[in-house]
């Protein structure tokens, strides 16, 4: 099938992996949970699509998390919160 390829594509392929993953980290903002607005209702986690979220911990696995948003615009407390966290 034709289609047309995003512009991103077109930065991504000509710089090295490590710039286009430093640059990426610091602009895509993350997701994290502010423990005093959960009510620990669950729905973030049963929303997430790769399991990511632990609400024993109140912690949001980076290394799975795919920045979807989903736990963010699902959680009606508004206790999920975005920014360039580290
Ligand atoms: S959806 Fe919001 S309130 Fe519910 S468990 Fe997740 S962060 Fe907490
Ligand atoms: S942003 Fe998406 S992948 Fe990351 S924790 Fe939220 S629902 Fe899961």
């Amino acid at each position: 099938m034709k289609f047309r390829k995003p512009d991103t594509f077109y930065l991504t392929s000509i710089l090295p992996p490590f710039i286009v993953r430093l640059i990426f980290s610091t602009i895509i903002q993350k997701p994290r949970i502010d423990k005093r607005r959960c009510k620990r209702c669950g729905i973030c986690k049963e929303v997430c699509p790769v399991g990511a979220i632990s609400l024993d911990t109140f912690k949001i696995d980076r290394k799975k998390c795919i920045n979807c948003y989903c736990c963010h615009e699902m959680c009606r407390f508004n206790a999920i919160k975005l920014g360039r966290f580290l």
